[in-house]
């Protein structure tokens, strides 16, 4: 996969792009990574990518020239394989479903805005609009990583197993079950029998079990868009008795 980020911020990217996982699949070849500085495409003696808004107010805008001039040096925006992606508290709210499609595609791009935001015209040479949660940050660059980091660990051979991906939270649209590792007992808190004894049958079940138990009590919302299966719904249903007891 190769990924472009529009920034104007670009050392923003150095660590969390090169450690890790991420790292590790560039250095494969997995993964391009490309961070373009707007200034570059900047025709301002200054190097300035920003002005004031018309129609007065507080902050600065990005400026469409510099961002489309550095869109259109870097990309070829009419290639099917590739989504630009803006990076905007108004777009759709990104989750594990929109990273699963990213992952399939063969370039991203990430335009991220700063200051005030960017001119509205900027709009038109995305394919997609995606916000981290309502809040508002600084600029797009911790958003674009998070969404980056979410979509790379996807891509085939970044993760070793693709089981251990394929249990997480939100993939299957529930939490994952409870995780335990050595010792055994930890100050009086014991790992959970079944887990020790090795049948692969019962710990599936068990780990099903724990992952409905998880969602319905921390997460309702997910489990009321979850179609459960026969089995599913049993467990489920001993869930609500256990806990109604
Ligand atoms: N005035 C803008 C608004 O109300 O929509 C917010 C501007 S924000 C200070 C600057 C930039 O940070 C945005 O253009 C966007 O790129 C990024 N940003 C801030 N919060 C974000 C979020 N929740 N998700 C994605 N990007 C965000």
């Amino acid at each position: 996969m190769e990924i472009k980020v529009f920034t104007i911020f670009p050392e923003m990217f150095d660590g969390p792009l090169s450690a890790s996982l991420l790292g590790k699949a560039r250095e494969k070849g997995i993964l391009e990574m490309e961070v373009i500085n707007f200034r570059d495409y900047s025709t301002d003696k200054h190097r300035a990518v920003d002005d004031t808004p018309y129609g007065g107010g507080a902050g600065m805008v990005l400026q469409p020239f510099p961002v489309v001039a550095a869109l259109r040096a870097n990309l070829d925006l009419n290639e099917e394989d590739l989504e630009v992606i803006l990076v905007t508290p108004q777009g759709a709210v990104f989750d594990q479903k929109a990273a699963i499609e990213l992952s399939k595609k063969k370039k991203l791009a990430f335009i991220c805005g700063h200051y005030e935001g960017f001119d509205e015209r900027i709009r038109k040479f995305a394919t997609k609009e995606y916000s981290i949660g309502d809040y508002v940050l600084t600029g797009g660059e911790l958003p674009a990583m998070v969404m980056i980091d979410t979509i790379c660990r996807l891509v085939p051979g970044v993760i070793k197993e693709q089981a251990s991906f394929e249990d997480d939270s939100f993939y299957n649209g529930l939490l994952e079950y409870p995780q335990y590792t050595r010792p055994r007992d930890f100050e009086g808190m014991e790992v959970p029998e079944v887990l020790l004894n090795g049948h692969h049958e019962q710990i599936r079940i068990w780990r099903k079990k724990e992952s409905l138990r998880r969602t319905w009590q921390r997460r309702p919302d997910l489990l009321a868009k979850y179609e459960l299966d026969k089995e599913e719904e049993k467990l489920l249903a001993e869930v609500k008795a256990e806990e109604l007891r």
